[in-house]
């Protein structure tokens, strides 16, 4: 391709949302054998909600809420936004001044009335968070999170869980003082575009395969609903990076559409990084193209931009 064709190219991507960063990134994605997908925020909505909640404890549905929403105040992630407003919804029926002030949990946290004292709060990437509340730890996250913590799961919680998770839902499990105290469900739907996206990369030979921090069974749930068999789950933030390796060690191209910080290494390490241009800034500064629309209808545009514009010179 001559350099007014790259130049055009990248002008009518830009025209459909797709900035694409340099005329090289441009002619690798003609190549692409595999598209992997960041689960989280990329097939699914990032939005999550809470659906329902157990408490094992002798605690009221408030008490917990408030706690497990006090633990997750200072997190950024997804999960802990829902569960914020999840409690917040709550709150505002039981006691509607209280909830007014959790409107602000973001600015002031620690000293909103509503929310508890929290010290040596910390969060762990691809598990949860950890804090200490009444001089009590708590833990709220992953099973990893509290097997390594020593908290037994009693069996009617992992029942519980196992039935989130199969209905391609996250369980979120809380402990206070090394004891399971209660169990959250939360949903994030497919963007509605993620079933035919994955049909049409397929048509154009190309493999789609998921990889996400998330546990095994619900990650199984989401890939079957999307249509992708080809799965990696549990994996760490910095094992999506291997997991793009894994895949370049015969040679193939391979691209990774993602939206978070835990993304970046692995946007970084494919041969194509693909940003959600509602991710984060560090997944934008990692990748090659950011997709202005947020649509992952852009992954085939962008492809399909590539293969015409270097066609003619192959
Ligand atoms: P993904 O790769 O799907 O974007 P992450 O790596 O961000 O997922 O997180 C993996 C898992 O770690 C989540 O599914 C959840 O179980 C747990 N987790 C991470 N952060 C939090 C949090 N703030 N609150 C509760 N659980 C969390
Ligand atoms: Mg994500």
């Amino acid at each position: 391709a001559t350099p007014t064709a790259v130049m055009v190219a990248t002008g009518v991507g830009a025209n459909n949302g797709v900035l694409i960063k340099g005329g090289d990134a441009l002619e690798r994605a003609q190549m692409v054998k595999y598209v992997v997908f960041d689960k989280t925020g990329t097939l699914t909505q990032g939005k999550a909600t809470v659906t329902t909640t157990k408490v094992f404890a002798e605690m009221d549905r408030g008490e917990f809420l408030t706690l497990v929403a006090s633990a997750e105040a200072c997190s950024e992630h997804p999960l802990a936004k829902a569960i914020l407003e999840y409690a917040r919804h709550f709150h505002f029926f039981e006691e509607p001044s209280a909830a007014m002030e959790a409107q602000d949990h973001r600015k002031d946290a620690k000293f909103s009335g509503w929310l508890l004292d929290v010290s040596e709060f910390s969060a762990l990437p691809g598990r949860g968070v950890q804090c200490f509340i009444n001089g009590k730890k708590v833990l709220v996250g992953n099973r990893n999170l509290l097997m390594e913590n020593g908290v037994t799961i009693p069996s009617d919680a992992e029942t519980f869980v196992v039935e989130l998770e199969e209905s391609a839902k996250t369980g979120i499990l809380v402990a206070y003082d090394a004891v399971l105290i209660g169990v959250l469900g939360v949903a994030d739907p497919l963007k509605r575009e993620a079933v035919v996206v994955v049909e049409g990369l397929r048509k154009m030979g190309i493999k789609p395969v998921m990889v996400t921090g998330d546990n095994w069974r619900t990650a199984q749930a989401v890939a079957k609903e999307v249509g992708i068999q080809d799965i990696r789950a549990e994996v760490m933030p910095a094992g999506k990076a291997d997991v793009i390796r894994s895949f370049q060690k015969d040679g193939s191209t391979v691209a990774m559409v993602g939206d978070g910080i835990n993304d970046s290494p692995a946007l970084a390490a494919a041969d194509v990084g693909m940003a959600i241009g509602a991710g984060t800034d560090i997944a934008i500064e990692a990748a090659d193209y950011v997709l202005m629309r947020n649509s992952l209808e852009d992954v085939i545009t962008a492809i399909d931009l590539s293969r015409k514009t270097f066609s003619r010179i192959r």
